[in-house]
């Protein structure tokens, strides 16, 4: 069975977990951490970059920084992963779930104001398959009604919006380091700040609520409880392996792009043929190939698609329930307006197998693609 995602490693991530060993520092923000912030810097241009657990628990300190309370609304997406909701419902803040444009599946920067009302205090962006949300409208509407702007990039290391990478546009971007990303450490993510306002606060939470890196740096002489806060930051081992990875960074995103390209290429014949839709990168964007998705006509033939290729040995998925249908979501969140776009992409969206290494058998994954389509 050939399946969805198979985590690549670059060959390099044991010798320098050897060297964090070594090192004899196990817990976070020593060595192996800083060169990865830096990494994120460099890469970015983002002022602060802090790893922490998972894109999840950046979400959550994006959730703390923007001190919200119990009743203040958030627009996001309905087509997201549950963390994008769940670190605001954390805080009490409601999810107010707005429909998704067709063609990139990201939150349809049109809807969002009608969305708005006197408890709106953020907007939460998701960059579906890493390609980049309209985020010059969505800027634009944030600053007319004061509001903050939050990017789940966890999808989007190494993508860009207009020479812009993702995560560094709006005021706070989560990203992921989770073994079904493009850059890896099991489980891992980072909270990037483009405010030094927030930046310095982040720190903070991230460090229990105390000013432990401040006392560090000799800032302060004694390090004591200054905020809310909670354990936010993964140990070195797990920085070790991220390291690897980011040094790789660019050969993995070229490697997965050629993959992407391949699929790209070869689905086209089956688009004319009206069967399938493909991905739809706007001109603005370049994308880090995170995902190989098509979109087919109905739910049944999705099912079929999926049965037809796992009946040949290859493994395609489907992906997110909507939130807005989720036993949860539909306690702690609110939609506005319709969802048509969002039911209808959710139920016909299915994704193929995408990894560095898949290229021995990409020529496998296609032939069994074209049996499956040509057979529904
Ligand atoms: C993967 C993902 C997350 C969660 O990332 P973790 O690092 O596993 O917490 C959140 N949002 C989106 C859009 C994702 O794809």
């Amino acid at each position: 069975m050939i399946p969805f995602n198979k985590p690549y490693m670059t060959g390099r991530e044991l010798s320098l977990i050897a060297q964090a060993h070594g090192n004899g520092h196990l817990s976070g923000d020593g060595p192996f951490t800083k060169k990865c912030h830096q990494w994120l810097r460099n890469q970015t241009h983002a002022s602060s970059a802090l790893l922490t657990h998972s894109c999840t628990s950046a979400l959550e300190m994006a959730a703390l920084l923007l001190d919200l309370e119990p009743g203040d609304e958030v627009i996001m997406p309905s087509y997201t992963f549950v963390s994008t909701a769940n670190a605001f419902v954390l805080r009490g803040a409601v999810p107010v779930f707005v429909d998704v444009r067709a063609d990139t599946l990201n939150l349809d920067e049109r809807l969002i104001e009608a969305a708005i009302t006197p408890r709106t205090r953020a907007i939460c962006v998701v960059h579906y398959a890493g390609v980049a949300c309209a985020m010059d409208e969505i800027m634009e509407i944030a600053g007319r009604h004061g509001l903050a702007v939050v990017e789940d990039a966890a999808q989007g290391i190494m993508s860009t919006y207009k020479d812009r990478p993702l995560g560094t546009i709006g005021d706070l971007g989560a990203l992921s380091f989770h073994e079904t990303k493009n850059i890896i450490s099991g489980e891992g993510g980072a909270l990037l700040c483009r405010d030094p306002k927030y930046a310095e606060r982040a720190e903070i939470i991230r460090e229990k609520g105390t000013n432990r890196s401040r006392f560090f740096r000799g800032q302060v002489d004694k390090y004591t409880w200054v905020d809310v806060g909670s354990s936010f930051l993964p140990g070195e081992i797990t920085a070790a392996f991220l390291s690897a990875q980011m040094d790789a960074a660019p050969e993995i995103t070229a490697r997965r792009l050629a993959l992407w390209d391949t699929y790209h290429a070869w689905a086209a014949r089956h688009e004319l043929s009206g069967i399938i839709r493909r991905p739809i990168v706007p001109e603005d964007c370049t994308h880090n190939a995170h995902m190989y998705y098509m979109l087919l006509p109905d739910q049944e033939t999705r099912s079929r698609f999926i049965e037809n290729m796992k009946k040949k040995g290859v493994q395609a998925v489907f992906h997110y329930i909507p939130l807005h249908s989720a036993p949860a979501g539909l306690e702690a969140g609110r939609q506005h307006g319709d969802m048509i776009n969002t039911n209808s992409l959710s139920d016909r969206l299915v994704r193929l197998p995408l990894w560095v290494g898949l290229e021995e058998n990409i020529e496998l994954v296609l032939r069994a693609a074209d049996a499956s389509l040509e057979s529904l």
